[in-house]
C-alpha cells in the first residue's frame, strides 16, 4: 500500500432498535493509501455500505459509531459536526448507486453543479458556470455548455452517474467514496463508468473506496480488496492475490460462485445457506455454519485477521488449507 490517507481502526457501528442495539459493523481495521482504489466486497448485510457511510457519519441519528477514522490529523469519528461538514464534499466526496435519488429533478444539472461549487469553493456566477462546464467535460459529457441547462430526466442512467461524479469532484476531494456506483447500470455503461473513475483517479491523484457485491468490478478496478462478512473483515490484500489465491473459505466460496471465462465448463459452486442474522450470530467464526472447512477450533472465540504476507491478511483459521485448495484450482503447485 502507498502512504496511508485514511486509517480506520476498530470501527464499529450499531443502530438503536426496539430490541436493543444491533451491531452491524464490528471491529473493522482498514487503511486507504494515497491514489489507491480499495474495494469493499461482500453479500448484502455484510456491512460494506455502512462502513463506507460511517467514514462521513452519514448514518442517521440512531447509529452509534465506535473506533477511530484518522484523516489528515483528525479523527472523523469524533469530529464535531460543523467541522465534519467542511470535510464532506470538500475533502471526501461520495457517489451513490442511484444518482436520480441524489439529483434534484426540478433543477437543471448546471445549477446543481454550481451549488456544489458555491458551497465548497465559494465560486459564483460566470466563474461557477465555466467551472461547471469544465467538470462536465472532464466526466465525458459532450457539448457541456449546452448540457448545463438540461434536467436530470433528460439524461440516461450512465450520464446521470457522470453528472453525480462531476458534482462529487467539484471541490477536488482527495478521497471518493463510491457506493455500488455501477450496480444499476448495464454492463457496457458499467465498464465506461469504471474506466472514467480510474482515469479521474489517475488525473486527480485521488483515492477511491469502492463498495460492490461484484467481484468482476473489483478485479477490473481495485488495487486492494477487503472481503466483509456479517460485519467483519474476513480477508484483505492486493486484488491479484486475494482473487487468485484466496486464503479465507468465504472468499473462496464467493469466487467459486462467479462464472470464469478461463474455465467455462467448470460448474459454479454456490455457498450453501445464507448469512447469519446480526441479532443471533454464531460463536467463533461467523461463516462457520456455511463453511466446508470448519473444524471445532473455528467455533471458539473471536478470530482476528493474521498476516500471510505483509499485505495479505485472513481471519480464517484454516487459511493454509484454503490456500492449498485455491492453488489446486488454478493448477499451481501447493
Ligand atoms: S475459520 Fe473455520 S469456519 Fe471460518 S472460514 Fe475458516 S475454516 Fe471456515
Amino acid at each position: 500500500m502507498t502512504r496511508p490517507l485514511l486509517g480506520i481502526r476498530d470501527l464499529s457501528v450499531s443502530f438503536a432498535t426496539s430490541a436493543g442495539p444491533l451491531t452491524v459493523v464490528d471491529g473493522i481495521d482498514l487503511d486507504i493509501g494515497v491514489g489507491e482504489v480499495v474495494g469493499l466486497v461482500g453479500e448484502s448485510g455484510s456491512g460494506k455500505s455502512v462502513t463506507l457511510r460511517a467514514i462521513l457519519r452519514l448514518l442517521g441519528r440512531s447509529a452509534h459509531i465506535g473506533g477511530s477514522i484518522a484523516w489528515q490529523g483528525v479523527d472523523l469519528a469524533q469530529l464535531p459536526e460543523p467541522e465534519l461538514r467542511l470535510v464532506r464534499g470538500r475533502e471526501i466526496a461520495m457517489i451513490f448507486q442511484e444518482p436520480m435519488a441524489a439529483l434534484n429533478p426540478v433543477l437543471p444539472i448546471g445549477v446543481q453543479i454550481e451549488e456544489s461549487l458555491e458551497t465548497h469553493l465559494g465560486l459564483r456566477g460566470r466563474a461557477a458556470r465555466a467551472r461547471a462546464a469544465e467538470l462536465l467535460t472532464m466526466v465525458g459529457i459532450a457539448d457541456a455548455k449546452l448540457r448545463l441547462a438540461a434536467y436530470p430526466h433528460e439524461f440516461s442512467g450512465g450520464m446521470r452517474q457522470r453528472v453525480m461524479i462531476a458534482i462529487a469532484l467539484a471541490a477536488g476531494p482527495k478521497l471518493l467514496l463510491a457506493d455500488e456506483p455501477t450496480t444499476a447500470l448495464d454492463v457496457t455503461i458499467q465498464d465506461q463508468i469504471l474506466k472514467l473513475l480510474l482515469r479521474l483517479r489517475r488525473e486527480l491523484e485521488m483515492s477511491i473506496v469502492l463498495v460492490t457485491h461484484d467481484l468482476a468490478v473489483v478485479a477490473q478496478s481495485c488495487d486492494r480488496v477487503a472481503v466483509l462478512y456479517a460485519g467483519r473483515v474476513m480477508e484483505v490484500g492486493p486484488v491479484d492475490e486475494v482473487l487468485r489465491r484466496p486464503a479465507h473459505a468465504y472468499t473462496l466460496g464467493l469466487i467459486g460462485a462467479v462464472p470464469s471465462s478461463h474455465k467455462p465448463r467448470e460448474p459454479l459452486t454456490n455457498i450453501p445457506g445464507s448469512p447469519p442474522s446480526l441479532a443471533a450470530l454464531p460463536q467463533g467464526c461467523r461463516f462457520a455454519p456455511r463453511c466446508s472447512f470448519v473444524e471445532p477450533a473455528c467455533l471458539m472465540g473471536r478470530l482476528e485477521p493474521r498476516a500471510l504476507t505483509p499485505a495479505h491478511l485472513s481471519s480464517c483459521l484454516r487459511s493454509e488449507a484454503v490456500l492449498a485448495r485455491s492453488k489446486a484450482d488454478i493448477g499451481e503447485p501447493a
